[in-house]
């Protein structure tokens, strides 16, 4: 599969491996370190080590696995290890992990010195179809989700398939549904060739038609200006879903799993108000729905999931707005919705 190009930097497909010992052979480095979480150091680095080995100078960092690790206080851990080690300007970090590593990692690495280099081996479907293809890094402060961070891009992406096939199936629905939301965003024909494909670990040239997606959108628009917004498709409803969720499930939503709720809700928003024909609202709601188990939406939650909506950060003046479909594989932004309407499209997906 053909590497794919992003500003200034490569996205390898093919022997990713390989192209990081290549890499890092071509670097330089005085040092290079790989930051791991204990589910990536066990499962893919040995498949990395394996073919680094051939270099003697590297160093592993692993923190605690999940996003309570994504803190300024495990980075200043790391830090503090970079510093031991006598990290200088010309060292090397590699982020081996899920969106966790990778964002941690970048942020880590684009602070320390004032930036050092860093390259990203994205380990799960999410992190592979979307947080490491973007160049946004950040942690977490006081439960508020990448409130500090920075805009840095990584010297390189290697995508390595095989790391999906120890990957929890919840994992990979999580990733799925973003996609999903590609497809349904921007490329129909996409949408129609994963509705009919076997998902259960999505095949290598699915990723790679995800990546281009992502990639396209983000170079067109680094800053979150206009087309960057059509990747908010199902994240209105669905982070407040997701934080709902958070805050009282045990056993709480993923990510993927409410945006997949707020994608359901949102075309049938996107059916009210723009347009989307009520064929390709039936079929977005059934391939949702057959994907992702059934989450009760109650309506006395109506009124706090409201107000989540209200403090999302894509909101200007308190209006809340939202990307929409005219039609699938064509987005809208800019849509204002209101109170009642969002909350009929939670009731739409509680009758389903
Ligand atoms: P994660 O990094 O926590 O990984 C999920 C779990 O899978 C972890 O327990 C991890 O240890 C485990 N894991 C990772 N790779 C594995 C493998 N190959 N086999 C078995 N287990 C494995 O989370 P995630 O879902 O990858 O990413 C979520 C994070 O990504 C969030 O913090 C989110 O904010 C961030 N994100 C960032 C962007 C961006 O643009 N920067 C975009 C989307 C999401
Ligand atoms: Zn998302």
């Amino acid at each position: 599969m053909d590497t794919i190009q992003s500003n200034n930097y490569p996205i390898y497909f093919d022997n990713s491996i390989t192209e990081l010992v290549n890499f890092v052979k071509k670097g330089n480095y005085s040092r290079v370190f790989i930051l791991t979480d204990e589910n990536t150091g066990e499962h893919c680095l040995p498949l990395v080590k394996a073919q680094l080995d051939v270099l003697d100078n590297f160093d592993i960092i692993e923190v605690n696995a999940g996003e309570e690790s994504k803190t300024i206080d495990f980075c200043i851990g790391i830090w503090k290890m970079l510093i031991d080690f006598g990290a200088d300007r010309s060292c090397l970090m590699i982020n081996l992990g899920g969106g966790v590593i990778t964002d941690m990692g970048g942020f880590v690495a684009s602070t320390y010195k004032r930036g050092i280099d860093f390259v990203h081996m994205p380990t799960t479907l999410l992190s592979q179809v979307d947080a490491s293809v973007g160049g946004k890094t950040g942690v977490d402060v006081d439960g508020i989700k990448n409130i500090i961070g920075t805009f840095t891009q990584p010297k390189a992406v290697f995508m390595v398939d095989e790391f999906l096939k120890t990957l929890p199936s919840r994992q990979i629905l999580s990733g799925l549904a973003e996609m999903l939301k590609h497809g349904l965003i921007c490329d129909a024909a996409y949408w129609n060739k994963l509705k009919t494909s076997d998902l259960t670990v999505p095949a290598p040239e699915l990723v790679h038609r995800s990546v281009e997606i992502k990639n396209e959108v983000v170079i067109e628009d680094p800053n979150e200006k206009g087309i960057r917004k059509s990747l908010n498709f199902g994240h209105t409803v669905g982070h407040a879903v997701e934080t709902y969720s958070l805050l009282n499930d045990d056993d709480h939503l993923s990510h993927g799993e409410a945006i997949a709720i707020g994608m359901i809700c949102e075309a049938w928003l996107s059916n009210k108000k723009i347009g989307l024909p009520d064929a390709e609202l039936a079929e977005i709601t059934s391939v949702l729905s057959s994907l992702y188990p059934k989450h009760l939406i109650e309506d006395s939650c109506h009124k706090v999931l409201y107000g989540l909506m209200q403090k999302d950060k894509k909101n200007q003046n308190g209006l809340i707005n939202c990307t929409l479909l005219t039609h699938i594989g064509q987005y809208s932004i800019d849509n204002i919705c209101t109170e009642d309407e969002l909350c009929d499209s939670l009731r739409y997906y509680a009758t389903l």
